[in-house]
């Protein structure tokens, strides 16, 4: 499709089809059962819970050796989606000033993108304290509290002025609001995170916005082409310098409920399965 032959993958004009309605283009399943029935599968084009897969070549990157499968696991979705907002999508200039809403996976993917990147003021909201401090040790200069005040008040308090870019993982409208208040000039806000209401919207004003020059923009994947971001990633990883290791806590495929309950409570940023 135009988006796929001119390097932009995620924005496929057949990405949700394709992605999430479980067959293959031509409409048949993947799985077949014993009794020779169809059972849909393919998510993301390869799905997984299983030891070995089946994927088109357009779905596979390949990674070396030397590097755990189980780090790599995350890399194919939410990492690359928070690196890749900052690294790719808003390309953030050494030396500038980002804010970043949500501490989560992709939010602290984000962060250490932030580093990469030389910005040279990083700032995390995020409600709970064990995320706000990883996301210190990870390289931000910043974290904020929600609970303490208006999130625009607190990011004046650390950068007057406002910050150049600014990322918002939760899809929450209050949040994304706060963060149009928080712009410098020239400002860029990428949007990463899907709101609970499909119907959510955000009041813009006009003359604000285009006074000061701002950008608003949707992301997907962190506009990554993944046979390129990912092999980066993991040359950082091996450098030292992308330490998603402390992202990721491993479950035997067994405790598989434990391992979303684990999520669900928030004890484990990116939980992942590993077979015997
Ligand atoms: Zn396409």
């Amino acid at each position: 499709c135009p988006s796929c032959t001119t390097g932009a993958p995620s924005y496929c004009h057949q990405f949700m089809h394709l992605a999430y309605d479980g067959v293959r283009d031509d409409g048949t399943g993947p799985i077949t059962t014993t009794d020779g029935e169809s059972l849909t599968g393919l998510f993301f084009g390869q799905s997984s819970f299983a030891t070995h897969s089946l994927a088109f070549e357009r779905n596979v990157v390949k990674v070396p050796d030397d590097v755990p499968a189980e780090l790599l696991a995350p890399l194919g979705c939410g990492i690359q989606t928070g690196a890749g907002a900052v690294m790719r999508s808003l390309n953030c200039r050494p030396g500038s000033a980002i804010l970043i809403a949500g501490a989560g996976s992709v939010g602290l993917a984000a962060v250490m993108g932030a580093v990469v990147q030389g910005c040279a003021t990083i700032i995390a909201a995020e409600p709970h304290r064990t995320r706000r401090d990883l996301a210190l040790e990870l390289g931000a200069t910043h974290v904020i509290d929600p609970a303490a005040g208006p999130l625009t008040e607190q990011v004046r308090a650390v950068i007057p002025a406002g910050v150049n870019y600014a990322i918002d993982t939760s899809g929450v409208p209050a949040v994304i609001e706060s963060l149009i208040g928080a712009m410098t000039f020239h400002g860029k806000i990428g949007l990463i995170g899907v709101p609970a209401d499909p119907e959510s919207s955000v009041p813009l004003n006009i003359i604000n916005s285009l006074a000061m020059g701002l950008t608003i923009t949707g992301i997907i994947e962190g506009d990554s082409v993944p046979d390129q971001f990912i092999p980066e990633l993991v040359e950082l990883y091996k450098a030292g310098r992308f330490p998603l290791d402390k992202l990721v806590t491993t479950f035997p495929f067994t405790k598989i409920n434990d391992a979303i309950d684990a999520q669900h409570r928030g004890e484990v940023l990116k939980p992942v399965l590993v077979h015997d």
